[in-house]
C-alpha cells in the first residue's frame, strides 16, 4: 500500500482549530467562533481538499513539462535556492492574490475566501477548487524561471501551511516580527471591510511586497470581516456560483463582446452593486434567522465528521484506490456538503438530496458487487418513498424537530 502522508493535515487542521477555540473560551470570546459560519467555512474546504487530490498530479506533471521544454534555466540545487524559492513563491503570490482582487474574474473564485464574517481558523479552510486551479496556473511561473517541480511543491506545502496561521484573532499583533513576517493582526486587516482596510495587506509569507507596492496597512482600529455587503447566505452552491452569477448578469444587460469583456475583465469595484439584491430576491427567497438547536446543530455536525472522515480515508488511500471508489466517494461528499449548505438554509428539497445520495450508495455497492441489484433495488425504494407523501413530511419533522414548528420551512 502507498499511502499519502498529507491526510494527516486534516486531523492536524482540528488539533488547531480546537486549540484555538479553547482559547477563545479561556479569553472569554465565545463570540470569535459562530456555529453556521464555521460550518460553511469548512464545506468549502472540504470540496477544495477533495478535488486537489484530483488536480494536483495534473499541475505536477505540467510544472515538470514547463520546466523539462521551456524554462528560462535550470536552476542548480545548491542551499540558497530554497530562499530564493521562498521568496520568488511569496512575490508570486503577492501578484496572484492582488490580481485576486483586482479582476472580476478572478475575484469570482477569491471573493469565496471573504465571505466569512468570522476570522478564525476555519476560515482559512475558505479556499475553492477554482481559487486551487487559478493559483497552479500562476505557480506555472515558477518551474517556467528554472526552479526544479519536486523543489516547487515541497515550498508550495509550506507556504501553503504558513497561511493557516495568519487567520486567528487570538494572537494579536507581534512586534518586531511584523516588519519582516504578515502576522494574524496585519491579514486580519487584509480580511477586513472598514474603509480603510480595503485592498491592503495581499502578502502571505513576507511583509515587504505590500511595503513595495504601496498596499501595507497596520491594524489600527478594529476590524469589521467579510465583505462590504455581506453574503447573507451559507448555501454551498450560492457561495461558489453567486459572484459568475453576478457577472453573468452584467454581461447580459449590455452589447457586444467588447463591453463584456470589459465586465469579465474589469475591476470589481465598477459592478454594478444592485444587481447581488437583486439576484438574491430570484434565487435566496425567505431567509430564516431562528437560532439553530442543540439536536439540529448536532445532526449536521455529523455530515460534516462524516465527510472529513471519507475525505480523510480517500486521500490517505487515493493512490490505491480504483476509479469506482475515488468517483463514487466524492460524489458522496460534494452531495453532502451541498445537502450540510441546505440545511443550514433551512430548506425543503433537502430530502431529494438524501435521495441523490442513496442512489450513489446503491450506485457504488452496484459497481463493486458487480450487478446492478443494488442500483435498481435503491430506484425501486425511492419510487414507493416518493410515492408516499406522509414519509416527506416525518423525514422533515424530524430533520428539523423544533425548527419545524418554531418557524415555517422555506418553499424553495
Ligand atoms: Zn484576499
Ligand atoms: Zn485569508
Amino acid at each position: 500500500m502507498e499511502y499519502n502522508y498529507l491526510a494527516f493535515g486534516l486531523p492536524a487542521f482540528f488539533l488547531f482549530v480546537g486549540l484555538e477555540y479553547i482559547a477563545a473560551l479561556r479569553k472569554n470570546k465565545k463570540h470569535l467562533f459562530k456555529y453556521d459560519s464555521s460550518v460553511a467555512n469548512l464545506s468549502i474546504g472540504i470540496a477544495e481538499r477533495l478535488m486537489n487530490l484530483f488536480i494536483s498530479g495534473s499541475f505536477f506533471e505540467l510544472f515538470n513539462y514547463i520546466y523539462e521544454h521551456h524554462s528560462l534555466t535550470h536552476i542548480p540545487n545548491v542551499w540558497y535556492v530554497w530562499v530564493l524559492l521562498l521568496l520568488a513563491t511569496d512575490f508570486v503570490w503577492y501578484w496572484y492574490h492582488r490580481l485576486g482582487h483586482e479582476i472580476n474574474l478572478l475575484w469570482g473564485a477569491h471573493i469565496v475566501h471573504h465571505q466569512s464574517e468570522e476570522f478564525n481558523y476555519t476560515a482559512s479552510a475558505r479556499i475553492t477548487t477554482f481559487q486551487a486551479l487559478i493559483r497552479n496556473i500562476f505557480w506555472c511561473v515558477l518551474p517556467f524561471v528554472g526552479f526544479h517541480p519536486s523543489l516547487v511543491m515541497t515550498i508550495l506545502v509550506v507556504h501553503g501551511a504558513y497561511s493557516f496561521f495568519t487567520h486567528t484573532q487570538i494572537i494579536g499583533k507581534l512586534g518586531w516580527f511584523e516588519y519582516i513576517f504578515i502576522s494574524p493582526s496585519l491579514h486580519g486587516v487584509h480580511h477586513a471591510s472598514n474603509e480603510k482596510y480595503l485592498n491592503k495587506n495581499y502578502g502571505d509569507l513576507f511583509v515587504f511586497w505590500d511595503k513595495l507596492f504601496g498596499t501595507y496597512m497596520e491594524e489600527d482600529e478594529k476590524p469589521v470581516y467579510g465583505l462590504t455587503h455581506q453574503l447573507n447566505s451559507y448555501s454551498f452552491m450560492w457561495q461558489h456560483f453567486h459572484y459568475f452569477m453576478e457577472l453573468a448578469e452584467a454581461c447580459r444587460r449590455v452589447d457586444g463582446i467588447w463591453n463584456k469583456l470589459k465586465i469579465v475583465f474589469g475591476s470589481p469595484e465598477d459592478l454594478d452593486q444592485d444587481i447581488r439584491p437583486e439576484l438574491e430576491r430570484r434565487f435566496l427567497p425567505n431567509k430564516g434567522t431562528k437560532e439553530l438547536s442543540a439536536r439540529f446543530k448536532l445532526y449536521v455536525s455529523l455530515q460534516i465528521v462524516l465527510s472529513i472522515a471519507l475525505l480523510f480515508l480517500i486521500t490517505l488511500l487515493f493512490k490505491n484506490l480504483n476509479l469506482e471508489d475515488k468517483v463514487f466517494g466524492s460524489l458522496f461528499i460534494m452531495v453532502t456538503l451541498i445537502y450540510v449548505g441546505a440545511l443550514l438554509e433551512q430548506r425543503k428539497w433537502i430530502y431529494y438530496l438524501e435521495y441523490v445520495r442513496f442512489l450513489i450508495l446503491g450506485g457504488y455497492l452496484s459497481s463493486v458487487f458487480d450487478t446492478y441489484g443494488f442500483l435498481t433495488a435503491a430506484v425501486f425504494v425511492l419510487f414507493i418513498l416518493n410515492n408516499t407523501a406522509p414519509l416527506k413530511e416525518l423525514y422533515l419533522r424530524l430533520i428539523y424537530q423544533s425548527e419545524y414548528g418554531r418557524f415555517s420551512l422555506k418553499k424553495k
